[in-house]
């Protein structure tokens, strides 16, 4: 079928809005007709790679409805609303997930990723679709595939943080606030966001960080050490410039040998450049500090996503305040461009 997607054509060039065809679903795939979709950061690293040289189509976090499955996909089924990801929800080490090839312009294009959500309507393996409730909202939950699972996720799954525990999430964009949000709905304290800006930090506050500290006009380390008695138990790290990542290992507390000789963990959750480094010595002179990554928020869909659903319908998650700019597929230039700038609050989305 033909349906209307952004691919991105060039380095540094504008995505371009135009008509693709979509093949029929394999038997493993599931032709959805799109809600809405997140504009992420990540996708922002690929289109800023100059090593991205062929046409490709971007976006990877949605919602929709199924229009049709191939004969092997029975966890959803025609008519059923479900969100998309970009982690599988089973994995058989080694196997890979067939992509869907499109056509555009009489060239066959790939996704950038496991999917292609700046689409009207995609192809998706079912692999990544998870089943969305009927009774939820279907245009803000399109931000969970990515931000939620991500920034929750890093708290949950990747460092597992408990009630009490110290925590200071560095970028408080959609994945850090969703980072923040966790850590409040398992009680830790306090939590600090640290960002370089003043509305991105009390906006921080509506998600449950105790403590805003602006990077810009203060020293951030120096800050949360006094805030933490010591460096806080984990530190999240939602940006994953080299900036960033240099400094995360300082946020945490040293171990004291006779008294609590495990360090703080840090985490880099944003998706650094390939040639970032880490200065070991960080995590070992000061005490036994842990670094540790996490894709995607180390999850496993089919129990996460709903999950965040009913966070969402209990009122623990504000996706609402999230999403807080919508644009049209033919504006989505604007909306990369607004991400570039800094000018979102949490997430921005595009609306089919
Ligand atoms: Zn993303």
């Amino acid at each position: 079928m033909k349906t209307r997607a952004a691919v991105y054509v060039e380095f540094q060039k504008p995505l371009v809005v135009e008509e693709i065809e979509l093949p029929d679903p394999g038997p493993s795939q599931l032709l959805i007709k799109q809600f809405a979709t997140g504009i992420c950061h990540s996708q922002l690293h690929a289109l800023h790679n100059p090593k991205t040289t062929t046409p490709r189509l971007m976006g990877h976090e949605s919602t929709g409805v199924v229009v049709n499955t191939g004969s092997e996909v029975t966890h959803v089924r025609e008519g059923d609303h479900v969100m998309v990801t970009f982690l599988p929800r089973s994995t058989v080490p080694g196997a890979k997930t067939p992509l869907p090839v499109v056509k555009w312009r009489d060239q066959e294009i790939h996704s950038h990723g496991n999917n292609s959500t700046w689409s009207e309507a995609i192809l998706a393996d079912a692999n990544f679709v998870v089943p969305l409730d009927k009774s939820a909202p279907t245009d803000v939950t399109a931000v969970i595939g990515c931000a939620v699972m991500t920034g929750c996720g890093s708290v949950l799954n990747t460092a597992r943080v408990q009630a009490g525990d110290s925590v200071v999430v560095i970028g408080v964009g959609g994945v850090g606030l969703a980072a923040v949000q966790a850590a409040s709905n398992v009680s830790a304290y306090p939590i600090v966001a640290v960002d370089v800006d003043d509305e991105k930090l009390a906006f921080a506050r509506r998600f449950g960080a105790t403590h805003g500290v602006n990077s810009r006009t203060e020293d951030a380390v120096t800050r949360v050490i006094e805030m933490t008695g010591g460096g806080a138990d984990f530190a999240f790290d939602a940006i994953g410039r080299q900036s960033t990542i240099a400094t995360l290992l300082h946020y945490v507390r040293p171990g004291l040998a006779g008294y609590r000789p495990e360090g703080g963990t840090a985490v880099l959750v944003g998706v650094p450049r390939p040639e970032a480094t880490l200065t070991v010595w960080d995590a070992l002179l000061p005490g036994s500090k842990t670094f540790k990554g996490t894709n995607g928020g180390s999850p496993r869909p089919d129990h996460d996503l709903p999950m965040y659903v009913r966070w969402f319908q209990d009122g623990k998650l504000p996706l609402d305040l999230l999403v807080s700019r919508r644009y049209r597929l033919e504006q989505i230039n604007e909306g990369i461009g607004a991400l570039e700038r800094g000018e979102i609050l949490g997430r921005s989305i595009v609306e089919f």
